[in-house]
C-alpha cells in the first residue's frame, strides 16, 4: 500500500486547503465538518477521568439514540440525510442498511473507512481513533491532488459492502450490496493534508475470482 505520508510530502496540502477555504461555497461545509469532530480534551483532566468521561459520553449518546429511535414513527421513510466528512447530504433513495440504522432519519459515516454510525458523538469518537486516511488498496493513478485507488472486494469485503450501501443512497437501480468479492472497486479521491477524500467510484467484475 502507498504510504500516505509520502503522498502528502509530494502534494502541497496547505495550498489545497487554502484554496478550498477561499471558495465560499465550501466554507460552510467545512464548518459542518469541524462541528462533528471531537474537541481535544488532552490535558484538561487526568487521563483516567478523561477515559471515564468519554465512556459516559458514549453511553449517553447511545441511550439518546435509542430513545430517539423509540419516537421515530413506524411509517418513517427512513434515512433522509447523511453526515460524511465535511458534508451533510440529502439522500435520493433508501439503502438496505441493517434495520436499526435504516430507520434513522440521519446516518453518520466515517469518510475514510465508511463505517456507519447512529450519532455525531459516536462518529466523533470513531474519527478520533480511526487510523484510515485513504481507501484500503493500491494507488494506481495520481495527478495533481487527485488519486485513484484499486480496492479488491475479496480482500476488504466490509469496506466494499459499506461502499455499495452508501452508493445505493444515490442510485435507484443498484442491486450489488453484499456479494462484493468478485469485484474490483476504483475509488477516486481528492487529497489534502487531512487525507484522501472520496469523490466517486466505479466497479468492475474481476476475472481472477
Ligand atoms: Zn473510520
Amino acid at each position: 500500500m502507498i504510504c500516505l505520508r509520502e503522498r502528502f510530502q509530494s502534494c502541497d496540502g496547505r495550498k489545497v486547503l487554502t484554496e478550498r477555504k477561499n471558495n465560499k461555497s465550501e466554507t460552510k461545509t467545512e464548518e459542518v465538518g469541524r462541528r462533528y469532530r471531537q474537541p481535544n480534551l488532552k490535558g484538561v483532566s487526568y487521563d483516567y477521568d478523561l477515559a471515564l468521561f468519554k465512556e459516559a459520553q458514549a453511553r449517553a449518546a447511545e441511550d439518546m439514540v435509542e430513545n430517539q429511535l423509540k419516537s421515530v414513527p413506524e411509517n418513517n421513510k427512513g434515512i433522509s440525510s447523511i453526515i460524511m466528512g465535511h458534508y451533510e447530504m440529502d439522500v435520493w433513495y433508501q439503502s438496505p442498511y441493517p434495520e436499526e440504522y435504516a430507520r434513522l432519519p440521519k446516518l453518520y459515516l466515517c469518510e475514510f473507512c465508511l463505517k456507519y454510525m447512529k450519532s455525531n458523538v459516536i462518529l466523533r469518537r470513531h474519527v478520533a481513533k480511526c487510523v484510515w486516511l485513504q481507501p484500503p488498496g493500491d494507488e494506481i493513478y495520481r495527478k495533481g491532488n487527485l488519486s485513484v485507488f484499486e480496492v479488491d472486494g475479496q480482500k476488504t469485503k466490509i469496506y466494499c459492502q459499506n461502499l455499495c450501501l452508501l452508493a445505493k443512497l444515490f442510485l435507484d437501480h443498484k442491486t450489488l450490496y453484499y456479494d462484493v468479492e468478485p469485484f474490483l472497486f476504483y475509488i477516486m479521491t481528492e487529497v489534502d493534508s487531512e487525507g484522501c477524500h472520496m469523490v466517486g467510484y466505479f466497479s468492475k467484475f474481476s476475472k481472477d475470482v
